[in-house]
């Protein structure tokens, strides 16, 4: 199924719930602009080669569109669209004042030199970059694009533009504007929600074990700073399986051997990561890929609560298991928004010309994110419905009341 028809799929379901008119519906099922270019390159051996780029910009009614850019060989115009119809959500559910966006371009980096994908960087700025500006469309780097590429991309536009212009992206280096904390933001800013959500039922951090799927960049940083603030995190993944201790892995020490071997295997007992998925843990943190928790395997979870750092962890139908089963599930739109939170504030720095402290960045996260998570908590309480949904109501209500006040509905 085309990942746009989940979307449709979703919104139907929502609508049932909340009752939006035609109107509404169109607006949220259609992108203000979708630009397709396909773009010739030179490569190192002289030859040319032609690419494929996306940029879709989905509702500015809240602000500019926001959301990275991804290389990869599967990159399509249908998945770019559902992706930029979710950063637009997510945007809306932490209430920062964007639209969605999302580009991609279909190359597998793997196969081209650095300066092949510095010239591929370039060019696709040059071919899009009416469309972008620091208050038109702001992208940021996302699979197999980083802060390096970032810089090339800013680069790139400034010379087309003839001007400055640092908030025209995020997620940059910090010699050029970016933030500090964008490193580890998305993993700090779910562990201020579990904070959050443990206050409420006065449980303690050294009494709850968590288990954590990934260990890229967000799995890492989530199971160090949860270990950190004395969690218990029993195990951990990477895409060749588990490492399992009841009473708690020392992740300082994890961290340090799989930065050198980058290897899990042989530093406590193994397991596959469908056992993960099932362990018996307060806290299981999805930090991989989508789809992990499905019809088939959604009634063995045990974990009593779900913290969705990865993007799409959950199927829809094993949504509805988790829910009869009361499993707590704190969904990705709100879960792992700490990145694009922390996007925003590079993004301000840069406006203001100004240049935060990394304790000022994670104040402002902690109160963005909190205070998030307790306005999805009421409307999830209001309309009687999980987080997730609560979640998507509470975000295109914003987005449709922006559209309403500008009389573009
Ligand atoms: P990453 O590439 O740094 O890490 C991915 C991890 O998943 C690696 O440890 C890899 O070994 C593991 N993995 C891959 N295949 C697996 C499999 N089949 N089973 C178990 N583990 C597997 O990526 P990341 O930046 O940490 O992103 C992880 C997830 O978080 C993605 O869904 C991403 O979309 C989402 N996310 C990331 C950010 C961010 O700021 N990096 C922001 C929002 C959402």
């Amino acid at each position: 199924m085309d990942v746009f028809e989940s979307v449709k799929n979703q919104l139907a379901k929502l609508n049932e719930l909340v009752g939006f008119s035609e109107d509404e519906l169109s607006v949220l099922l259609n992108p203000n602009r979708i630009i397709q270019v396909n773009f010739p390159v030179r490569m190192d051996d002289g030859r040319i080669n032609i690419f494929h780029g996306y940029r879709v910009q989905y509702n500015d009614s809240r602000g500019p569109y926001k959301g990275g850019i991804r290389f990869h060989p599967d990159v399509n115009l249908d998945e770019v669209k559902s992706l930029a119809y979710w950063m637009m959500i997510k945007c809306a559910v932490v209430d920062i004042p964007y639209g969605g966006g999302k580009g991609g371009i279909e190359i597998d980096p793997s196969k081209f030199s650095e300066k092949e994908i510095e010239r591929v960087s370039r060019q696709f700025i040059r071919s899009i970059y009416d469309f972008l500006g620091p208050m038109k469309d702001v992208p940021a780097p996302d699979i197999n694009t980083n802060s390096k590429i970032m810089a090339w991309m800013l680069d790139e536009y400034e010379h087309m533009v003839k001007a400055k212009a640092p908030a025209a992206f995020t997620g940059k280096p910090l010699s050029l504007g970016g933030s500090r904390a964008r490193e580890y933001s998305t993993s700090q800013g779910g562990v201020y929600v579990l904070l959050s959500h443990l206050r409420s039922i006065g449980k303690l951090p050294s009494e709850t074990t968590v288990a954590v799927q990934g260990f890229g960049n967000v799995g890492s940083n989530v199971a160090r700073i949860l270990h950190e603030l004395k969690f218990k995190v029993v195990a951990v993944s990477d895409v060749n399986g588990a490492v399992y201790d009841k009473e708690g892995l020392d992740i300082l020490d994890v961290l340090s051997r799989y930065n050198k071997t980058s290897k899990l295997s042989g530093m406590a007992k193994s397991l596959t990561n469908a056992e993960l998925l099932e362990l018996d843990v307060d806290v299981l943190i999805p930090a991989a890929l989508e789809n992990q928790i499905t019809k088939e395997n959604a009634s063995r979870v045990k974990a009593k609560m779900i913290l969705e750092l990865a993007n799409g962890p959950t199927t829809p139908d094993a949504d509805e298991v988790l829910e009869k089963k009361s499993v707590l599930v704190i969904p990705d739109v709100l879960a792992n928004a700490g990145g694009v939170i922390v996007s925003y504030f590079e993004w301000l720095q840069n406006l203001s010309e100004e240049s935060w402290l990394e304790s000022e960045v994670l104040s402002k996260l902690e109160e963005t994110m909190v205070k998030s998570y307790l306005d999805v908590k009421k409307v999830a309480g209001k309309h009687n419905t999980s987080l997730r949904n609560a979640a998507y109501i509470l975000a295109i209500d914003r987005i449709l009341a922006a559209g309403k006040a500008k009389n573009s509905i």
